[in-house]
């Protein structure tokens, strides 16, 4: 039998644990492992977590990919997205503190992938153009435009796995009267530096994370206001003097924007943190994943396998509470129905399992639930596979933990620390209050007082 061949769309977490899954198995010595092409836009790995200063359209014409900003730490606790075969203790050498700017996340992402031995199969600035399937050869034909080259290529695969995110096309609205805006309207794909809205009246749309640490940012970096307008719920956080939450936008008049509460406040800058769109332009209706931002889209087979071509694979396509764990266990699931180890269900079957977590799906109520759910669909994933357990419901519990410490005081909980359900290390303290610390380098990082405490404070 002739090798089985996969395409990996997209080099970003999902498609580097994708990479890192057939990794494992090459170490662990299985045999007629498949090739593996995978293709990635960018001129690195790394996805989201790769910053650019570019906005718009990147140096080959593609839209840029990256929604990152200067200044970003991650939103949760590093205890929740610690990869079960590589620790935060084996890549840094000591404790660190449990929320890292983007750069040191970054490079713990980077410290797992040996980027010779899979250099090999990524193909760099080659975005993906088309993809197509043939019902008669049961074969995929992959399009790419090859940038470097200057050429389109097309290969056939049997297998393709969709990793290529969805937080990058941004969802915009409008609103009357916002093209009279004498300022700067932006979607916070586009945001990068806070430090352009110092000393200015910033009004942010939407009521989820970006608004919470877009506005967080604008105001660690001097803006004069920060307005939040919500559609469904305010975060309810209790804001520091200078934030403050409003609900729906109505129109602008010039630069005064009308609330549904009959308000009115003048801005200088408009920043749309109204989420993104699924956007697969390479894909045709028939492989094409249609869902919005949440915990369960439809037609997913165990969250990866699309119900009517299961051989079309699509990893990290969750809104996230967990991350990069969540996309191993599902890139280890992956990798073991590809090799045969674990033999997919009849298309009846798999509707009933989808069936039974959409009902789950739907009867969600609060965010605690929301994190069981997640916990509970990954621990389903790791049950069949030899990914390393990590201790996933204690990763829930510190997520509720991170819950309430925002709830307690939105600007300090990135000065909380836990203690890793990997290797039972307990992070180490900010030095300073998060709002005092503003150089997120990670040569600036390391070199914060807390690597003094390099002795690992271990659970016996
Ligand atoms: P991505 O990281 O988006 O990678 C997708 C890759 O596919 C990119 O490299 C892209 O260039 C490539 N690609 C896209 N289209 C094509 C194409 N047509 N052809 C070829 N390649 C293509 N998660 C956390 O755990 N902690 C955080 O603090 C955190 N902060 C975030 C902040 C922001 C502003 C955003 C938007 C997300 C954040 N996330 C965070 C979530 C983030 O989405 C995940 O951490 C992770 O990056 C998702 O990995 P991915 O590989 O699925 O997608
Ligand atoms: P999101 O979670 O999908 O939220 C979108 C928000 O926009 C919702 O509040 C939604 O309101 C609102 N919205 C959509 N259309 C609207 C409209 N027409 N008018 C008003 N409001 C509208 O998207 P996100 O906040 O951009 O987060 C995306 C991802 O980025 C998350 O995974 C997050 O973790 C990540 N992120 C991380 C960091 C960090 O780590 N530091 C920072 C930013 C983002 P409804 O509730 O009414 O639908
Ligand atoms: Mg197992």
């Amino acid at each position: 039998m002739s090798k089985q061949k996969i395409a990996i769309l997209g080099a970003g977490p999902s498609g580097l644990a994708q990479l890192r899954a057939f990794e494992a198995a090459r170490r662990a010595g299985v045999q007629n492992l498949p090739e593996i092409v995978c293709f990635e836009k960018q001129s690195d790995i790394g996805g989201m977590w790769n910053y650019t200063w570019r906005t718009g359209l990147d140096k080959n014409g593609e839209p840029v990919h990256g929604s990152m900003y200067r200044y970003l730490w991650s939103n949760g606790p590093k205890e929740c997205l610690e990869f079960a075969d590589y620790s935060f203790d084996e890549h840094f050498g000591r404790a660190i503190p449990s929320y890292p700017p983007r750069a040191v996340l970054k490079d713990y992402i980077m410290g797992r992938i040996d980027k010779q031995a899979i250099s090999k199969y990524v193909r760099f600035e080659c975005p993906v153009r088309w993809v197509s399937h043939d019902d008669r050869t049961g074969k995929f034909t992959v399009t790419v435009m090859n940038h470097k080259t200057g050429e389109q290529e097309s290969d056939e695969f049997d297998y393709v796995v969709v990793a290529t995110g969805h937080f990058s096309t941004p969802n915009m609205p409008y609103f009357e009267g916002v093209e009279q805006f004498p300022g700067r309207v932006l979607h916070a794909h586009d945001f990068r530096d806070a430090l352009e809205f110092k000393d200015k009246n910033v009004l942010l749309v939407g009521a989820s994370y970006s608004a919470e640490d877009i506005g967080s940012q604008c105001y660690k970096y001097g803006a004069k206001s920060v307005t939040i307008s919500y559609r469904s719920n305010p975060l309810g956080f209790d804001w520091p003097e200078g934030m403050e939450e409003r609900p729906l936008l109505a129109h602008f008049d010039g630069n005064t924007g009308y609330f549904a509460d009959g308000s009115t406040k003048e801005f200088d800058a408009i920043i749309m943190c109204t989420g993104y769109l699924f956007h697969f332009p390479f894909l045709p209706d028939a492989l094409r994943l249609k869902t919005h931002n949440c915990l369960y889209p439809d037609n997913l087979y165990k969250g990866i396998f699309y119900q009517h071509n299961p051989k079309m694979i699509y990893l990290g396509m969750q809104d996230q509470y967990f991350t990069f764990n969540m996309f191993d266990a599902q890139a280890w699931y992956a990798r073991d129905v590809i090799l045969g180890k674990i033999t997919l269900p009849e298309a009846e079957e798999r509707r009933q399992d989808m069936a039974h977590w959409l009902d789950r799906h739907e009867r969600l109520g609060g965010c605690c639930d929301a994190i069981d759910f997640q916990a509970s669909y990954i621990r389903d994933l790791l049950g069949p596979t030899d990914y390393p357990e990590f201790r996933v419901e204690d990763q829930a519990a510190l997520l509720k933990e991170w819950q309430q410490d925002k709830q307690a005081g939105i600007m300090n909980f990135r000065e909380q620390c836990y203690r890793s359900t990997v290797t039972g290390t307990m992070a180490t303290r900010l030095p300073a209050s998060w709002l005092e610390i503003k150089d997120d380098s990670l040569e600036s990082f390391m070199s914060l007082d807390f690597i003094e405490n390099k002795r690992f404070d271990k659970v016996d």
